[in-house]
């Protein structure tokens, strides 16, 4: 008998019919003895439409009522939940986050889970129940309810499933798996058998949100056995998040690509390139609450410089305005933005010990044509920034220059680490 966590995201749960559909997918894991927590999120479009009517009110709504909107969506699926399992002939007891006791700080509509209680879960699978717990929420110390971010219910489930030592965490969506890039966007995009943390973690932070990014962590910090699966097929294995690297035949240099249209790019022409000039104008940002992602700074050029930086698009306005308002303190000739720009990424753990992947990805997209602006690189990932319009093609040509759509030990005829050099000519 194991424990296991079962996740059903928006679209899993999106009508009645699908939720009987998911009752009945629990029921046949219950029949083989194992005991389950099922975290539904709320239905699919639900938490899109709470927030729509706060801000139908008002334009900046506190923090803390949206998290008490946005929880109810959960509440819904979790008592329809119940009720289907209870129609099979199930027992079954739904739980909010913030009745099992899941601990979080105060950070409203983007909360950390700090502490979850097990025993009110554990007593209701001891009396034979499925256990139905709210995704997405929980409370703070003052009781508060609060909400983890969207995607949140990723969080809730992994986190559920480290509390209770769970044999698995499977996490049910509208896809077979983790592909080596989102398969609306590639058609030809491969499932893949097996990811590791490190990857799922790059790939996830660098804009594929099949599973929040938060998961992963709490997955790899805690050891959670994590896989990602169909919702709506009765058969597959799905993707396994897995902790050791593959160092067989079959690893790859590249697993996936990744790609964020939320960014925006913000430049400050002609700055006096003098000490503490990165600070005078990132601190004012950071003191904002605004995340930082690539920052590039140029070689100084008759005692100037020019400095840009890219955001998030929703903090694209305010940081264009914190940058007014220091322009003329520190002496910068002017201000530039875009907000028009997105992020394309090849993640994988292959390249630490295979050269040649930048220069394959810079050529694939020279060749297209598409002007790259920025560049950013860790040992396992390689980012630009570059045109939104060219975001599609450019994630086609990388997934094809990096032959993603064929099994790796067709594509690459590797022979072992170092060995060759596997990245052949185009
Ligand atoms: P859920 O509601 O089940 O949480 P999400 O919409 O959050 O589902 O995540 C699943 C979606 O993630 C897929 O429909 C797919 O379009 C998208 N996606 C982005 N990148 C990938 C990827 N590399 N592999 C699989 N799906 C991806
Ligand atoms: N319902 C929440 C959202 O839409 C949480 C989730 O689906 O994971 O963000
Ligand atoms: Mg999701």
């Amino acid at each position: 008998m194991a424990v296991i966590v079962q996740k059903f995201g928006g679209t899993s749960v999106g009508s009645t019919e699908r939720i009987k559909n998911v009752a009945r997918r629990v029921a046949r894991w219950q029949a083989q003895g194992h005991e389950i927590i099922v975290v539904p999120s709320a239905m699919a479009g639900e938490t899109n439409r709470l927030l729509a009517l706060a801000r139908e009110i008002s334009s900046s709504p506190d923090p803390r009522e949206l998290d008490v909107i946005a929880a109810t969506g959960e509440q819904v699926t979790i008592g329809l939940l119940a009720v289907a399992l209870h129609e099979l002939g199930l027992k079954a007891k739904s739980f909010t986050g913030p009745q099992v006791r899941v601990l979080t700080d105060s950070t409203f509509t983007k909360a950390r889970i700090l502490k979850i209680d097990q025993e009110r879960m554990r007593k209701a699978l001891a009396d034979g129940n499925v256990v139905v717990v709210a995704g997405f929420q929980g409370a703070d110390e003052h009781g508060n309810i609060t909400t983890l971010g969207r995607g949140g219910s990723d969080t809730s489930a992994v986190a559920l499933a480290a509390a209770l030592k769970a044999d698995e965490c499977q996490i049910y969506t509208d896809v077979d798996g983790v592909y080596t890039t989102d398969p609306r966007v590639v058609p030809e995009a491969r499932m893949l058998e097996s990811i590791t943390f490190e990857e799922m973690l790059e790939m996830a932070s660098l804009g594929s949100k099949v599973l929040q990014i938060r998961s992963v962590e709490f997955a790899g910090k805690y050891k959670v056995k994590l896989r990602v699966l169909s919702s709506f097929a009765d058969e597959g294995e799905g993707t396994l998040i897995t902790v050791e690297e593959k160092r067989n035949m079959e690893q790859a240099i590249i697993s996936g690509i990744a790609f964020n249209r939320d960014e925006a790019k913000l430049t400050m022409l002609g700055v006096p390139d003098r000490p503490g000039i990165a600070y005078q104008i990132l601190g004012p940002i950071g003191e904002a609450n605004i995340d930082v992602d690539m920052i590039i700074q140029n070689i100084g050029r008759d005692g100037t410089t020019d400095f840009s930086f890219t955001v998030n698009r929703n903090d694209y306005r305010k940081a264009l305005g914190i940058l007014d308002q220091i322009r003329q303190s520190i002496g910068a000739r002017e201000i530039a933005g875009d907000n028009t720009i997105c992020k394309v990424s090849a993640v994988g753990v292959g390249m630490r010990s295979h050269p040649g992947v930048a220069s394959r990805m810079f050529g694939a997209l020279a060749k297209e044509n598409i002007n790259i602006q920025m560049i950013s690189t860790s040992e396992i990932k390689i980012s630009v920034v570059i045109e939104e319009r060219y975001l599609e093609l450019a994630v086609r040509v990388l997934h094809k220059a990096f032959g993603l759509e064929k099994p790796p030990k067709a594509t690459l005829g590797l022979t072992g680490r170092g060995e060759t050099d596997i990245i052949s000519p185009a």
